[in-house]
């Protein structure tokens, strides 16, 4: 689909400024005029000579202006079509509309940074940066003895944080030895923990 949008372009781009060029040459009213127009010139100097040229050149471009604007306008259409298809859902829209020129520069103010495939990307890492970061906090918590919650340095034996009262361990009922919260069987004397020493 993207070739034969590609192709048309390029056809219409290099045949549209020669059939045009071709239809001002075989109009009779012009070549009628650059016939007129001949035999002045070769009567004056080399330099005016040179300035008629220019001037036939400019002639053979004017015609051409349309088609440049034409193809220019539908290039940049096709150019944002596929830019827009790639950073957003409605590639098709900003495409059509670019058309108007107006959305064109609308959507260039507004062009989104990434790619939607490089907006996955960054969202898998930032996931993946997140679960680390809270693994590592985990540890930290785990085995420097910092609160979870408020992040206060505590004592190993402490029971609960000093700062914010959150419950660091309980006391086994059985052996009195301190516990993980979470814990539902003392690893000390094996007893199964079933309330927690603070609500008894
Ligand atoms: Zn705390
Ligand atoms: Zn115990």
């Amino acid at each position: 689909m993207k070739k034969i949008i590609v192709l048309a372009f390029v056809a219409m781009m290099v045949f549209g400024p020669v059939v045009n060029v071709l239809a001002v040459d075989g109009d009779p009213s012009v070549v009628d005029t650059i016939q007129l127009g001949d035999p002045k010139v070769s009567e004056t100097t080399s330099e005016p000579d040179f300035f008629s040229s220019i001037a036939k050149f400019f002639d053979t471009l004017i015609p051409m202006v349309p088609w440049a604007l034409l193809a220019s306008v539908i290039f940049i259409a096709m150019w944002v079509y596929f830019d827009a298809s790639r950073r957003t859902n409605y590639g098709w829209i900003w495409g059509i509309a670019s058309l108007l020129v107006v959305p064109w520069l609308i959507y260039l103010a507004w062009r989104p940074p990434y790619t939607i495939e490089e907006m996955k990307l960054i969202e898998a890492d930032a996931n993946l940066r997140r679960i680390e970061k809270e693994y590592y906090q985990y540890v930290l918590t785990k085995e420097k003895y910092i609160c979870g919650v408020c992040g206060t340095p505590v004592q190993p034996d402490y029971q609960v944080c000093p700062s914010c009262y959150k419950e660091l361990k309980k006391i086994c009922p059985s052996c009195g030895k301190l516990l993980d919260p979470e814990w539902h069987i003392c690893p000390y004397c094996a007893s199964r923990i079933t309330d927690r020493p603070k609500g008894a």
